[in-house]
């Protein structure tokens, strides 16, 4: 599947999927077990329990062999009725899809538009809210981290203004490429269903999907009447009991969660954020000393899992991409729907260090040279600068 021999490893630096650490690897390298059997129950019922720290909640998560979108309709179809009205916020693609999904259920999705520069507009949200005067809307939908454009929503900013508009709506959260990587709070953030998947800051090959769910979502499933069958929560949730899942798991990539969990936690999840924070500080450096443009242009807003960056009129952003990965082995993320060709986005989310990251920025810096992209040298010095007063 690789279309030509080349030496020297590949640097995967699209927002995910991300590079898989050798311990990863190693533990998903391992016999599929007889997930009726009794270690797969131990198994199940340790990690189950164990992935709470992650999504920082106390509450139950049920896992789906699915991509990020399974959660996405696990998460709808779990909690609302047909016709319900949802508040959703147009941050980029993904909010994009995540309302084309909602409208094919049946729901009647409201959008909150932004120019795909910045994260969620909170004041609007507060304001349809109290205009919302008999609770017609019953959830409303936020992308923590918009992956097509590296802009962050503030999350506890959104629920502090559902509060103040003293809203009942459920808060439904897409945290697929800022679980591991973004600091993120299930409970302290109220959050009602938080949806995540496995191939990015959980730093897994794709194929597993999480939803973490409130007591207020467990309820309102009782009543829910969306059609649903392989995503119910019910039989998921009892697998928080027993360790057993209702339907084949996904074996190997569990032992890979179980492993991928084990790194986060020995580093700490705040060292772990700060490690991005600081990667993203480092590459919005690289960038500006190119001259180039960041996508997000609220600071308050900049993702520390990408950075999506904007090419000079008349330049092409995937023969950039192109360039790169002909001269230099290394895939980096494509602009989606209006961005498309407009931006390229840097992942510097997952498993990575200072050394990957110089290399990841060497390597655009390079390409934007052999592409003929107009740009200033000397973004690579900046970031080591940064990263070598700030490691
Ligand atoms: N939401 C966000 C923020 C994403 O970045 C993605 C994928 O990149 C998705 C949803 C869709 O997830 P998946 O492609 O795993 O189904």
């Amino acid at each position: 599947y690789q279309s030509q021999p080349v030496a020297g490893r590949h640097f995967l630096q699209i927002p995910g999927p991300t590079n898989v650490p050798d311990r990863v690897l190693r533990a998903m390298d391992n016999p599929t077990m007889d997930h009726r059997g009794p270690d797969f129950g131990k198994l199940g019922k340790s990690l189950l329990e164990k992935v709470r720290q992650v999504f920082r909640t106390e509450g139950p998560v049920v896992i789906y062999p699915a991509s990020g979108t399974g959660a996405w309709e696990a998460a709808l179809v779990n909690t609302l009725s047909p016709g319900d009205a949802v508040l959703m916020c147009e941050t980029g693609w993904f909010a994009t899809l995540w309302r084309e999904m909602a409208e094919r259920l049946g729901l009647a999705p409201e959008f909150i538009h932004t120019d795909w520069r910045r994260g969620a507009d909170v004041p609007a949200i507060e304001a349809r809210l109290r205009e919302d005067r008999n609770h017609a809307i019953k959830a409303v939908c936020v992308v923590h981290n918009e992956t097509s454009t590296g802009c962050t929503s503030r999350i506890d900013e959104v629920r502090r203004a559902i509060d103040a508009a003293g809203h009942p709506a459920l808060l439904l959260v897409d945290t697929i490429s800022s679980l591991g990587s973004i600091d993120y709070r299930h409970d302290e953030w109220g959050v009602d269903v938080t949806v995540a998947g496995s191939q990015k800051g959980l730093m897994l090959p794709p194929g597993l999907s999480f939803n973490a769910v409130s007591e207020k979502a467990r309820k309102a499933a009782e009543t829910a009447r969306l059609p649903r069958s392989f995503f119910d929560w019910k039989a998921m949730l009892a697998a928080n009991e027993t360790g057993y899942f209702p339907y084949t798991p996904a074996t190997n990539l569990l032992y890979g969660l179980d492993a991928a969990v084990d790194m986060l936690l020995a580093e700490g999840l705040d060292n772990v954020f700060a490690r991005h924070d600081r990667f993203a500080e480092a590459t919005r450096r690289a960038v500006r000393a190119w001259g180039l443009e960041i996508q997000c242009a609220e600071p308050r807003h900049y993702s520390s899992a990408l950075t999506a960056v904007r090419l000079p009129e008349g330049h092409s952003a995937d023969a950039l991409r192109a360039a790169i990965l002909e001269r230099f082995n290394m895939s980096l993320g494509n602009g989606l729907g209006p961005l498309k060709d407009r931006v390229f986005r840097i992942g510097h989310l997952g498993d990575l260090g200072p050394l990957q990251l110089m290399g990841t920025l060497s390597g655009v810096e390079m390409g934007l040279r052999v592409a003929g992209v107009p740009h200033r040298p000397g973004g690579a010095q900046a970031a080591m600068d940064y990263l070598a007063g700030n490691s």
